[in-house]
């Protein structure tokens, strides 16, 4: 049984941090979570919510501030849901990203040998992101507004700023809604599931400036479509493809399956060192094009290709990796489950005149298998899984083949340790980079090298 009641305030002196950045307070041995505090700080809070291991807390009052607090320069910050480490210094932000990994690699489970580097941060870590997906709705006074969602909720905050997307999607953005005022736009409800227009979703390419607005509907009829797009390419120059994307479900997932072109190129480019990659609205690129750079340059570090490498390029995405790579190698070898994705990754070998690729789609676990069984022998292997990580069949058939190296980089290091030890039965885990891809939340990003033994 718990010691602490509900509603009861105390304090206590915050000894760590979750992975998702809220401070830690232990009365005996029983944690409180708080959000919003940081290592070192004396705080007075309230307890909110009483389990069988653990409780929340919410924070009242800070008695000892931590050197490491800042004030967080969004004025949304404590109401979106966006980014949760804005209160904490960026070097803090950093370290707490390294120090999860050291967690999870040297005291977790028995890597104690690996090297664990600092998180690879950015100069100037704003205005990153390539891709904004924004819900659009109602206020009280049935005002269209547009934003992003309250934490933990699907309530939409209206907002003028945002510090983490590409300042042009913003821009852009706010004249719009100022459109769909003037023009009584129906916007969807996400409770009544009624309504047409759901989010608006704006891509970038980072070094070519192409833009791509994607006006996502309930339904296919969007009378005002022509008006709007007249008017964004008017005021947008930049603007190089608008897109009407249906979607009819009514789950969280925010793209449909059918888009058309409105106006424009049906995909916008953008280039990554000296390769250019052509990107459809579907498909997964990365969200930091300044960070993806310095992630893939480790990445082939590691890899440390020769000429007459056969390299495979796993969960391949559009095939940015195994493209970077396809000039240093000599062939290679890229397998995704998103059709989309894979049509792009075939274009963009055309585009940048590779004749030394593959790619197919389909399961990682099932395709990897039929290569074996075509006699395939990689020397080096890319694995870019999602949240989840590898399937353990992929894992096996990866040790049959047995490449001289794996490089594996993950946007989940739980499940990146989990892989790894399975790994380790034939590979030495050398080191370990973290990467900060998403500066300000709470995500981690790490890439990882392993030496057959
Ligand atoms: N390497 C790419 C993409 C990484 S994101 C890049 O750097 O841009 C992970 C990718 O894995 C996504 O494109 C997702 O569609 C794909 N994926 C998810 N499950 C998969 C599976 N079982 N087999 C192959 N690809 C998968």
């Amino acid at each position: 049984m718990s010691i602490l009641q509900k509603n009861e305030i105390l304090e206590g002196h915050v000894i760590d941090l979750t992975h998702e950045g809220h401070g830690v307070v232990k009365l005996d041995r029983y944690p409180v979570f708080i959000p919003n505090t940081l290592i070192d700080e004396t705080i007075k809070f309230k307890v909110i919510k009483v389990k069988k291991n653990f409780a929340i807390g919410k924070l009242i009052e800070i008695k000892e501030q931590s050197k490491e607090r800042v004030e967080p320069p969004c004025v949304y910050y404590y109401k979106c849901g966006g980014c949760q480490l804005q209160h904490m210094t960026y070097q803090a932000q950093l370290n707490m990203k390294k120090e999860q990994v050291i967690n999870l690699f040297h005291r977790k489970a028995d890597f104690k040998d690996t090297i664990i580097n600092d998180t690879v941060g950015m100069e100037n870590p704003w205005y990153y992101r390539n891709k904004s997906q924004i819900p659009v709705g109602k206020n009280k006074d049935e005002e269209i507004i547009s934003g992003f969602y309250r934490q933990r909720s699907h309530d939409i905050i209206d907002m003028e700023s945002c510090l983490i997307q590409d300042q042009l999607h913003q821009e852009v953005m706010n004249q719009l809604k100022v459109w769909f005022n003037e023009l009584n736009i129906n916007v969807y409800n996400e409770h009544k599931k009624q309504g047409l227009m759901r989010h608006v979703v704006i891509r970038t390419g980072h070094h070519t400036r192409e833009l791509m607005v994607i006006f996502v509907t309930n339904g296919k009829k969007f009378k005002q479509s022509d008006l709007l797009v007249q008017k964004l390419v008017k005021a947008f120059p930049e603007i190089t493809s608008i897109k009407h994307n249906v979607n009819n479900t009514h789950s969280n997932v925010i793209l449909g399956a059918e888009s058309n072109t409105l106006y424009g190129k049906t995909t916008i480019n953008d280039k990554l060192s000296d390769v250019t990659f052509k990107i459809s609205d579907q498909s997964f690129y990365q969200i930091n094009s300044i960070q993806t750079e310095k992630l893939y340059q480790l990445a082939i570090e590691y890899a440390n290709l020769k000429q007459d490498d056969v390299v495979l390029d796993t969960y391949c995405g559009i095939g940015t990796i195994g493209l970077y790579m396809a000039p240093k190698a000599k062939h290679v070898y890229g397998v995704e489950v998103v059709s989309e994705a894979i049509e792009d990754a075939k274009q963009n070998a055309t585009i940048n005149q590779f004749e030394n690729t593959t790619f197919v789609c389909g399961k990682a676990e099932e395709v990897i298998l039929k290569w074996k069984s075509q006699g395939i022998k990689p020397d080096v292997v890319m694995v870019d899984p999602p949240r989840k990580g590898c399937d353990e069949t992929f894992l096996k058939t990866l040790l049959e083949l047995n490449p001289r190296k794996i490089v594996y980089i993950s946007c989940n290091p739980s499940t990146q340790q989990r892989d790894a030890q399975y790994l380790a039965q034939h590979y030495k885990l050398t080191k370990i980079t973290p990467v900060d891809m998403f500066p300000h939340t709470t995500h981690v990003e790490a890439v990882a090298q392993f030496n057959r033994i």
